[in-house]
């Protein structure tokens, strides 16, 4: 295995000193299940792994949970002096369709085979989609963003470890990791193992020693070509997914790291999985210090996604006409360990609360010319500290997001004090208050992503010589008072 040698950079947010309020950060670990100190392994750095999505549909606002809580946690480690290395992955080959049982198809490859797309042009598509996701949620880009499908040898050479470790065995369709051979197997999520062989399923028994072993290797049938498929020490295949994980992360953050973040659902198998893997290669315990999990989004089932003939997704929000940055204030209003209930209501009123801080944020900015620096220390010391030390406190964003709302609305603080508070503050929150326009203010195509998005509608209704679906987009857009001119720059909404 790769040691530390082969880590990425670290990056530093050496803008500032840490703020008030950072100076210890405590984070609740899933397998001590206990709210513990943060001590990074090497002093002054910290590295983080999120489970990436799986390429094959659009992400869903509660897939965006998962990816926008170690946003957060990234920018208060950023903003607490630490060096971060944060890797998220894209699954693109693995995840199949029954991944609790090893059973059914490769969801890349099922979609891909479904839409008569190859599987690479399936996963671009995607990964594209859920980039842009990302960046209209305010995330900061990931440090590096390794695919599953470009680090088969590495997941390879782990699975010839475990196999020299005699912790695998072969049946028909596959190399499978033996969880009796690893006698912590239970304890990160606190199975009972008995109770798993005794409600296995009967397919599974039949293939495996215990219900709980899982693919590390898959087997692609005997004449059968895959789309997506690899020769290996076994025979051609594909990787399982946990083994993914596994392999991408101890390249980029070394075999062991400080921080693994993902949803909840992934504990009992996926995370489980990883950890039993990762620890019999290693022979190391623990391999990762820290394991963050959020709650799920309630998305109110069937009744959005019905009506709306798919998951609901940010590109949805943009379609309503809702700022993503909006979702982006709903979801802080949550504790990432707390269940969270969508509702477009809920979200109509977070959005009136975004747009009240952005608004205050913009004024006080404007008033001191953006100069952060004007802050007198006897006034936002106290608020700062608040801030700060929610987020230290197991990434108290509600608590947070409610110290950035009170300073927004104080009548008494002045104009260089607010600034530098929520400009500060903003380091955590993202909503890009620097470069933020007045909410207020007529939209124009720069400033409402709704406008933008429909003039990349019409352009690509037109590319595509569909003009009756270009004008329709050009008459919605008049009817709303906004005319499109086609410049050579390309077209430009303007207020008539
Ligand atoms: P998947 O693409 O299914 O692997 O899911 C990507 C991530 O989204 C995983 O970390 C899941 O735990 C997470 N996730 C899925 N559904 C939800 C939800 N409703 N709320 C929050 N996180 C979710
Ligand atoms: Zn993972």
């Amino acid at each position: 295995m790769r040691g530390r040698a082969g880590r990425i950079g670290f990056n530093r947010d050496v803008s500032d000193a840490p703020p008030p309020g950072l100076e210890s950060i405590r984070l609740h670990d899933t397998r001590r299940r206990a709210v513990v100190p943060l001590e990074p392994l090497e002093p002054g750095k910290v590295g983080v792994y999120t489970c990436g999505p799986t390429v094959y549909a659009p992400q869903h606002l509660g897939n965006m949970r998962s990816q926008l809580f170690p946003d957060v946690l990234r920018r208060m480690l950023l903003a607490s002096g630490l060096d971060v290395a944060y890797v998220t992955n894209i699954t693109d080959v693995g995840h199949l369709t029954d991944d609790d049982h090893d059973a059914g198809d490769d969801k890349v490859e099922a979609a891909a085979r479904r839409e008569g797309r190859s599987a690479e042009e399936i996963a671009a598509h995607w990964t594209a989609q859920w980039a842009e996701d990302r960046r209209l949620l305010g995330c900061l880009d990931p440090d590096v963003l390794p695919t599953a499908a470009a680090h088969v040898p590495e997941q390879i050479a782990m699975v010839r470890t475990l196999e020299a470790g005699g912790h695998t065995y072969r049946i028909d369709d596959g190399v499978y990791f033996d969880v009796a051979s690893f006698p912590r197997y239970a304890e990160f999520a606190g199975l009972d193992l008995d109770e798993l062989e005794a409600t296995g399923r009967v397919e599974n028994v039949a293939h495996k020693r215990h219900p709980a072993d899982f693919a590390l290797w898959k087997l692609s049938p005997p004449g059968v070509r895959r789309l997506q498929e690899w020769d290996s020490p076994w025979g051609p295949g594909f990787p399982g997914w946990h083994i993914e994980c596994s392999a991408m992360s101890i390249k980029y953050l070394g075999e062991r790291f400080d921080i693994h973040t993902g949803g909840v659902d992934h504990i009992r198998v996926h995370h489980t999985n990883e950890v039993a893997q990762s620890e019999s290669a290693l022979g190391i315990h623990p391999w990762v210090s820290i394991w963050m999990h959020n709650e799920f989004l309630d998305l109110g089932g069937e009744k959005l996604s019905k009506s709306l003939g798919h998951t609901l997704g940010v590109g949805d929000l943009v379609a309503r006409g809702i700022d993503p940055l909006a979702f982006r204030y709903f979801f802080l209003q949550a504790h990432y360990r707390q269940q969270q209930s969508f509702s477009f209501e809920l979200l109509e009123a977070a959005a009136t609360g975004y747009r009240r801080l952005v608004k205050h944020a913009v004024a006080a900015r404007d008033a001191v010319g953006g100069d952060v620096t004007g802050g007198d220390p006897a006034v936002v010391d106290e608020p700062r500290r608040a801030f700060w030390s929610a987020l230290a406190d197991d990434l108290n964003a509600p608590q947070a997001l409610a110290v950035a709302s009170t300073v927004a609305r104080r009548d008494d603080l002045a104009a260089a004090d607010r600034w530098a508070l929520l400009a500060d503050f903003d380091r955590a929150l993202g909503f890009g208050l620097a470069g933020a326009a007045d909410p207020d203010a007529p939209a124009t195509a720069a400033s409402d992503p709704r406008i933008a998005s429909l003039l990349a509608e019409r352009e690509a209704a037109r590319e595509a010589r569909d003009f009756a679906a270009a004008d329709r987009i050009r008459d919605e857009l008049k009817a709303e008072g906004i005319e499109v001119v086609d410049t050579p720059a390309g077209p430009v909404a303007r207020l008539t």
